[in-house]
């Protein structure tokens, strides 16, 4: 598997003749891999922020510092393991990673050409509902609920802008998601990450063009139409 690459990497791809040349995100573009960062951390950047402000008002500041500990664990370590390791980028050989979205972190893991797992995509899922959601929506709670107990010593002001923030981290990570979803999720080249949505008979088209995932996918039970 070592050199192995994949026709995303593989500089003699016969591109000019491939039926899905631009339909799907399949070779390396600068302008992509910015756009899903923007996309990205504009969805984080206002729960960091209200993190800080509960940071100050309850003197909590480890839930700012688990939150940046879970971000770096998840995207610099175990999400390369059950999302990246199995996409297309990861095939190029050395130890970082170059792709459209964690550009730059190091490769601890082997290239896996074949899909995600049952458990692997529940990981996906995870990560995205935590770290978008359920902790964002629970840190607040928390900020919100210690004004109210606290209300003598912050007043009114503290607490709508605290409950302002809430509210402008949920409809970010909303329209984020949304972003992604609908802009990058059908091109993606991670076919069985489960926010995928490359049409099947595209996916067929690149396993047909890369035999070494068409077979790990095949052995998963894939059929090729
Ligand atoms: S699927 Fe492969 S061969 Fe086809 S356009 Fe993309 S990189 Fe080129
Ligand atoms: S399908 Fe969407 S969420 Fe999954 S790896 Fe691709 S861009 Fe990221």
């Amino acid at each position: 598997m070592e050199n192995y690459t994949t026709c995303t990497w593989d500089e003699k791809s016969d591109c000019a003749n491939c039926s899905i040349a631009g339909k799907l995100a399949c070779k390396w573009d600068k302008k992509i891999l910015t756009n899903f960062h923007l996309i990205n951390w504009t969805a984080i950047v206002p729960a960091i922020f209200g993190m800080i402000i509960i940071g100050y008002i309850t003197s909590n500041w480890w839930i700012l510092a688990g939150y940046i500990g879970y971000f770096l664990f998840m995207f610099g370590f175990l999400e390369i393991r059950f999302l990246c390791s199995h996409c297309p980028y990861y095939a190029k050989e050395g130890k970082t990673l170059h792709c459209l979205g964690n550009h730059g972190a190091y490769k601890f893991w082997k290239y896996r050409p074949g899909p995600l797992n049952k458990l692997e995509k529940f990981m996906m899922n995870f990560l995205i509902a935590t770290m978008f959601f359920v902790i964002p929506i629970s840190v607040f709670g928390y900020g919100i609920t210690y004004v109210l107990i606290n209300y003598d010593g912050f007043g009114l002001i503290t607490l709508l802008g605290l409950i302002g923030l809430a509210a402008t981290n949920f409809i970010a990570a909303n329209s984020g998601l949304n972003t992604l979803k609908r802009f990058y999720c059908p091109n993606c080249v991670n076919f069985s990450c489960p926010l995928n949505e490359v049409p099947k008979e595209n996916v067929d088209i690149y396993l047909l063009n890369n035999p070494v995932m068409r077979k790990a996918w095949e052995d998963t039970g894939w059929k090729l139409n």
